[in-house]
């Protein structure tokens, strides 16, 4: 059996001293709540990661990075290579959020250098896909969401299938408040799957797939139950600790 990562993304907010309090809270709600059955991960700015690192070492609680560089060292100025992030306390990177291909034109061929840079540097990539609204609206969601992937994961191998997670994210349903029926994430969630199969053969029944598009409590018991919805990747109510605590405890156990 996967199991669930309930991965959230802070996307820019909070500051690091403001994050060290929230994530002390979190541990402290954690105490007497059983999440064994799932795994937490926390995608914060890089700025956060070196102050969040020692507080959360030995809890259940990761944490990851919102981007990643394509290359190991040099200069491009801004950037943080994956050895950095991983120095920093990062175990997770997050390519190709939506926010990225749309604000910073992240193209499939700049996500799959980013999915080696993950690899080469310790990292396991959590690769975004999903269809903007009128994909959807004229059905070439799917043909959508295949493209991005044979681009992102083209000539990428794989040894364990916890090197690689998918996260599939209809744009239209991001900070939204719109969410993706739970059939229409399992149907994409078997699409994704069977993509993974044709790739990577019996691995890939370990590769998690993550929901992600306005999951709140209401919604993600729902989501969290169909065969291929492996987890959340969870924006806005990963910033509230109960709001997040819910979801993770919504996973079937
Ligand atoms: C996200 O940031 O990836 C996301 C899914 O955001 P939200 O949950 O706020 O829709």
């Amino acid at each position: 059996m996967r199991t669930p990562l309930i991965a959230g993304n802070w996307k820019m907010h909070t500051t690091p001293s403001a994050a060290a309090a929230w994530m002390r809270s979190l541990l402290e709600d954690l105490d007497g709540i059983d999440v064994s059955n799932v795994e937490l991960l926390l995608n914060v700015p890089a700025t956060h990661l070196a102050v969040l690192a020692p507080i959360v070492a030995g809890s259940p609680v990761a944490i990851g990075a919102q981007d990643v560089s394509a290359h190991a060292e040099g200069a491009y100025t801004g950037e943080c290579s994956a050895a950095m992030l991983l120095d920093a306390g990062a175990t997770y990177a997050i390519v190709g959020h939506s926010e990225r291909r749309q604000y910073h034109h992240e193209s499939d061929a700049l996500l799959h250098d980013k999915v080696v840079a993950c690899h080469a540097g310790g990292l396991t990539p959590i690769l975004c896909v999903g269809e903007v609204e009128a994909e959807r609206e004229s059905g070439a969601h799917e043909t959508t969401v295949l493209r991005q992937l044979s681009g992102g994961l083209s000539g990428i191998d794989l040894s364990r299938s916890d090197d690689l997670v998918i996260a599939y994210e209809p744009v239209w349903a991001i900070g939204t408040g719109k969410t993706a029926t739970a059939d229409d994430a399992q149907a994409m969630g078997a699409v994704i799957r069977s993509f993974l199969k044709g790739r990577y053969g019996p691995l890939a029944d370990g590769i998690r797939i993550l929901y992600g598009g306005s999951m709140k409590p209401a919604n993600a018991a729902e989501l969290l139950a169909k065969a291929d919805v492996d987890g959340g990747l969870i924006g806005g109510a990963s910033l509230q600790r109960d709001q997040y605590l819910a979801i993770a405890t919504a996973a079937p156990r």
